[in-house]
């Protein structure tokens, strides 16, 4: 299948196989991965494979294959990490943090006592 991509975009080039990643999940829209700087262990990534900037960017038409992708992977993190619970975080434009423009989300297991502050 065609995949949109943009050639200076570094998670292009990770869907491409061009860059290596600790791939966790593939479907046929979506791709998840460890976070190469985890802010806890178990950090991963995911996102569609199709290059959009930002979550504003991305189509509707997306929603149901990311949906899936989130749940299913979500449910492994926590089974891999023995997590009592996971947030989900996804940031926008920089003045939001984001520092690789090709949208992802952010899943993060967490354990009572992790003392993470998100
Ligand atoms: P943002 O700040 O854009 O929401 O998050 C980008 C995330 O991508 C950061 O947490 C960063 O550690 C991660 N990241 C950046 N480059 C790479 C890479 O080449 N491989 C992997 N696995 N993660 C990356
Ligand atoms: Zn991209």
């Amino acid at each position: 299948a065609k995949v949109l991509k943009d050639p200076d975009c570094i998670f292009c080039k990770i869907v491409a196989g061009e860059i290596p990643c600790a791939k966790v999940f593939e479907s046929e829209a979506c791709l998840a991965f460890l976070d190469i700087a985890p802010v806890h262990p178990g950090h991963v990534l995911v996102l569609p494979k199709d290059h959009h900037p930002t979550l504003m960017d991305t189509p509707a038409e997306l929603g149901k294959d990311l949906m899936a992708a989130l749940s299913s992977v979500s449910k492994a993190v926590m089974e891999a990490t023995g997590a009592d619970g996971l947030n989900l975080f996804q940031n926008n434009h920089e003045a939001a943090g984001q520092l690789v423009h090709h949208v992802h989300f952010h899943l993060v297991p967490r354990h009572a006592d992790d003392g993470l502050e998100l």
